[in-house]
């Protein structure tokens, strides 16, 4: 038994078998072959089963994000069957006698470069496909899995980093809890992991001999701990037992009120990720939804979402909630969440670069399918729309006007839509400061205290060396939260918090003296405050 400290993202234990998840797979060495045969018979075996397992993910992904969505891993099954990739290997295999593993490789990089320079941008988004297919062929050639495909028995992820584009293809359902050596609490990795309730720990100096062996993740410890003893385990299961019981007493606070003693209401919200975290919220009896990170829409396809697949995911929400109030917030991409086929550019300082609504007022192609999406899907449920990373005044009125003209557009083809709550995230020092000129041009403001706190302290959210004086309870946050508080109530508007410091259960007491009105947290978040809210005077 071995114990490894590690900083807790997310508390709860998890027991059960490591999967280390490695990225080198394309690292690929180029070895002579002699029987050329037999080396394109291991690529015909690998390509079957890659194509098996895309008929897999593709079947599950339906089932998971609906059938547009799922549509990738088809294109990918064919990709895989068609000539030019397949003539490709066999001739870099017959005739330079090479392994099958650098034939792929080579012929991955020569074609996704093709793609990349092709005009179209539908040929241009196929290089990363093209990437990706030989990736999965490599891996199984050499006996690696892949982090998004984790096999059947639910697993403890092990890596060095998580991307959020990786994490959220991740099947759900199969993930116990991850461990990192790179990644910040702050970080978007972090925020799904508390999204998924999933225990999780970053800075832990992680090896790739645990592979296979039973661990626990303690997260209110935060620890890992390698091959436990019975004594250990025996503990650890009673403890996972108790947060069990807590959790079946909260379980009396469904169908409450978000009430304090004193008669005022608290929206209770929740924050997701996508469409597959809505049973979560219901499960945990949401009041409505307050952030809708729609970006993971993005992160999860191979290319630009489109209208429709949007709507349709708009829409399931907006009906599965029934009625219930569902902020969606428009495209937040830039920094740590990065989407290949946007082709961002390399920044120096991506957290204060092209990001967010920065690049819906540029590229308003992007922004009004968006927001066609949107409004659409508001004629079936209570749709709000909020926007991230605003500075100014100006900025609110250009997108004003955008909303403007497509409603006008839905109008002239007389489509539907119903009427829709418009907000902003205040979430920069500068959108604090007007929070009064702001409050007079929309309904609510949603304080993002996690970038808030990112941009007040000067401190990257993504840093994990500066976790430690990355403190959302700095009087600096504090005082900026009454702020707005007070200018968004002067202006009768509503303000909330969707931050992760919304969660904080050492400051709900506060939040509510200062007049918060909604708090929106990860789903496992809202019976615990609920308790408190009720406690509150
Ligand atoms: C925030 O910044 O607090 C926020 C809710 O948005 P995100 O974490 O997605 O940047
Ligand atoms: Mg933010």
């Amino acid at each position: 038994m071995e114990k490894i400290n590690g900083k807790s993202i997310f508390n709860g234990i998890a027991i059960g078998k490591i999967l280390f998840y490695s990225k080198d797979a394309g690292q690929v060495k180029r070895v002579k072959i002699t029987d050329p045969r037999a080396e394109m018979e291991r690529y015909n075996k690998a390509k079957e089963k890659a194509v098996e397992e895309l008929n897999a993910i593709y079947a599950r992904a339906v089932k998971e994000v609906g059938e547009l969505n799922a549509r990738v891993f088809e294109v990918h099954a064919m990709m895989l069957e068609d000539d030019t990739f397949h003539d490709s290997i066999q001739n870099i295999i017959e005739t330079q006698h090479v392994n099958a593993e650098y034939a792929v490789a080579t012929t991955g990089d020569n074609l996704s470069a093709m793609f990349a320079e092709m005009e179209d941008e539908y040929f241009r988004a196929r290089a990363i496909d093209v990437k990706d297919i030989a990736e999965r062929v490599i891996s199984i050639l050499l006996g690696k899995s892949r982090s998004n495909d984790i096999g059947n028995e639910p697993v403890i992820i092990v890596a060095e980093d998580l991307a959020p584009s990786e994490t959220v293809q991740m099947d759900k359902e199969k993930l116990l809890a991850f461990v990192t050596r790179l990644g910040s609490a702050n970080s978007h990795t972090a925020i799904l992991a508390r999204t998924m309730n999933l225990p999780a720990l970053v800075g832990v100096d992680i090896r790739e001999e645990w592979n296979g062996k039973t661990a626990v993740v303690d997260g209110s410890a935060g620890e890992l701990i390698i091959e436990p003893d019975e004594a250990t385990l025996a503990e650890m299961r009673e403890r996972q037992e108790e947060i069990a019981r807590n959790r079946e007493l909260l379980e009396n606070l469904k169908g409450k009120e978000d009430i304090t003693r004193s008669g005022k209401k608290i929206k209770l919200y929740a924050n997701i990720g996508g469409t597959g975290d809505v049973a979560n919220v219901i499960k945990n009896d949401g009041a409505g939804i307050g952030l809708f990170r729609s970006e993971f829409l993005y992160l999860e396809s191979g290319d630009y979402p489109s209208e429709n697949d949007q709507f349709q995911a708009y829409r399931t929400v907006a009906e599965n909630m029934a009625g219930k109030k569902v902020i969606i917030r428009t495209l937040d991409i830039g920094a740590d969440k990065q989407v290949d086929y946007f082709r961002l550019e390399k920044e120096e300082n991506p957290a204060m670069g092209y990001r967010a609504i920065r690049i819906c007022l540029d590229r308003t192609d992007i922004f009004k399918t968006q927001l066609r999406a949107l409004y659409r899907a508001s004629a079936y449920g209570s749709i709000g729309i909020m926007f991230p990373m605003i500075i100014s005044v100006e900025e609110v009125r250009q997108i004003k006007t955008i909303v403007e003209e497509v409603k006008k557009e839905l109008d002239e083809q007389q489509i539907q839509y119903g009427s829709v709550e418009l907000g902003i995230m205040i979430e920069t020092p500068a959108a604090v400061m007007i929070s009064d000129l702001l409050a007079e041009e929309v309904d609510f403001f949603s304080i993002g205290t996690n970038d808030l706190t990112q941009y007040t302290l000067a401190i990257d959210r993504q840093n994990s060396r500066l976790d430690h004086i990355y403190d959302a309870h700095h009087e600096a946050v504090l005082r900026m939260i009454r702020m707005v508080v007070e200018n968004g109530h002067k202006h009768n508007i509503w303000v909330g918090i969707c931050g992760e410091l919304g969660a904080d259960l050492s400051l709900t007491r506060e939040f509510i003296r200062m007049g918060i009105d909604e708090l929106s947290v990860s789903p496992g978040a809202i019976l615990p405050i609920r308790k408190i809210i009720r406690e509150t005077e």
